[in-house]
């Protein structure tokens, strides 16, 4: 019986879809105006850990993810510039092609983690008349004003139940608000449903609409295209702690509104990749702070994506998740150990092994309880080291599990583990001769691309020795 933690409960409940075996998932996608960083990466391998687990429970899914490429504001109170403007300011070209290329990059490191593709992918930009028909919908209803130069607004009090996704207190919130960001704004959690563009001046990306040329707002695309691809009722939508309060508060009062009843059955949301910081608090790991390592740069300094999908599952996805390259280099050092394991026992399976029932029971059990990946890791070990059970069982076991893991357990290979005593001696050299310049950036990075092949490098007064891993 699969069990999984519902934001909106807020609580463990047994999860059931609305139609017999078919199940109905949206995941709020990327904001295309860069990179996607290691925090963002976190959360879609959530996601795909909970698509691969609810297929392995026998569902059959239907997968929409959007990309945000266009409308997200720099600040989410619908103030500030659009994300999508400001990359394109930044590199000296166009909207349109930091959309494509940063989409183009977020599909490929999606692959490389193994996270496998939505059915569909929708961008903002193709679903304009979508979202005019949601705002329409919306005005028809009463549920709208405009704010002269500035935009369509949702009007939150007209909804006595605004807010319960994060139980917010509407009066609360009334009486404790000081500044009101957009002048004409009725109440502050009003958010916009399309913005104007400004006066006398021509954005990128614009289109007409009946209240004037504009854009739409961030939340708008999510319920329109949501609902076209996977219709009014919807069994789990999926996305980051931070879009609890702003961003899926606002798709569901709007989309409600709209539709006259209850929209997602399921709210699902990850917790943070965050960066410690020495005596202070941890902070997330953002675009916006200039502080954020990509998937390329892991890459570079030496690390298999599959080692940092790894090392995402040692964490349940409600949990925090502190980054150090020391945890990074474990999480290799462990794959690694895997592979080697994989590799090792692959080698006496034989076509009728068949996975070790005692096994997978345990790693059912954890996986369908809320997607319990640290326990289903130790589920994993465990197999891996039945000395009671033959070999190529013990294989046919770890490929079944990998089902839900996502790493690649048939495809392991040899050469990407080997590495020669030569070649390891050489790059010892090149650390030792970076760390006299000073060059610590390189001298790490040597580090982590030996401990990617399972080497482990031991510094002490008389030099530098390794061992395997
Ligand atoms: P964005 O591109 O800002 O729309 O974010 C894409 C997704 O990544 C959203 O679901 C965010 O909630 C999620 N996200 C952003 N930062 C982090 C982080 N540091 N750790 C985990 N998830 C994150
Ligand atoms: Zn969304």
């Amino acid at each position: 019986m699969l069990r999984l933690y519902n934001t909106m409960t807020q609580s463990v409940d047994e999860f059931r879809p609305i139609d017999d075996n078919k199940v109905g998932l949206y995941t709020c996608g990327l904001t295309v105006y860069n990179y996607a960083h290691i925090g963002n990466l976190r959360m879609y391998v959530f996601e795909d850990i909970l698509k691969r687990v609810l297929r392995f429970c026998g569902y059959q899914i239907r997968h929409v993810m959007n990309i945000t490429d266009v409308g997200h504001l720099t600040s989410d109170a619908d103030t500030g510039e659009d994300k999508m403007e400001k990359g394109a300011a930044r590199e000296g070209k166009t909207a349109w092609e930091i959309a494509e290329f940063y989409q183009q990059a977020f599909v490929a490191d999606l692959d490389r983690l193994n996270i496998i593709p939505p059915d569909v992918w929708c961008k903002a930009t193709d679903h304009i008349p979508e979202q005019i028909a949601l705002v329409r919908k919306l005005e028809e209803k009463g549920f709208t004003y405009v704010i002269d130069g500035d935009g369509v607004y949702f009007d939150t009090s007209r909804l006595s139940d605004y807010g319960k996704l994060v139980r917010l207190d509407a009066e609360g919130l009334k009486a404790g608000a000081r500044v009101d960001v957009v002048a004409g704004k009725r109440n502050v959690t009003d958010f916009a449903l399309w913005k104007f563009s400004p006066q006398g001046s021509k954005r990128q990306m614009e289109w007409p609409s009946p209240w004037g040329v504009g854009f739409p707002g961030w939340h708008t695309e999510c319920s329109a295209m949501a609902v076209k691809y996977l219709g009014e009722r919807l069994d789990i939508h999926c996305g980051g702690v931070d879009h609890k309060s702003v961003h899926h508060t606002n798709e569901i009062a709007q989309t409600e509104s709209a539709y006259g009843h209850k929209w997602v059955n399921w709210w699902m949301h990850g917790e943070w990749l965050v960066l410690p910081k020495e005596g202070g608090e941890a902070a997330k790991m953002s675009k916006s702070s200039g502080e954020f390592l990509t998937l390329d740069y892991l890459i570079k300094r030496g690390y298999d994506p599959r080692a940092f999908r790894y090392y995402c599952l040692n964490a349940h996805y409600r949990q925090q998740l502190a980054f150090s390259w020391e945890a990074l280099d474990a999480a290799g050092i462990g794959y690694n150990r895997l592979k080697r394991t994989v590799l090792d026992l692959r080698g006496q399976h034989r076509k009728a092994d068949g996975p070790i029932t005692k096994h997978m029971d345990r790693f059912r059990a954890a996986v369908e309880d809320d997607l319990n990946m640290p326990r289903a890791l130790a589920a994993m070990w465990a197999a891996t080291k039945d000395e009671q059970a033959p070999p190529g069982r013990r294989y046919a076991t770890l490929v079944d599990m990998d089902r839900v893991l996502g790493l690649g357990v048939e495809k392991m290979e040899e050469e990407q583990l080997a590495i020669s005593p030569e070649e390891i001696a050489k790059l010892i050299d090149e650390r030792a001769a970076a760390r006299k310049a000073k060059d610590f950036a390189r001298a790490d990075q040597i580090r982590s691309q030996l401990g990617a092949k399972g080497i482990v490098l031991e510094d002490s007064r008389g030099g530098t020795t390794w061992r395997r891993a």
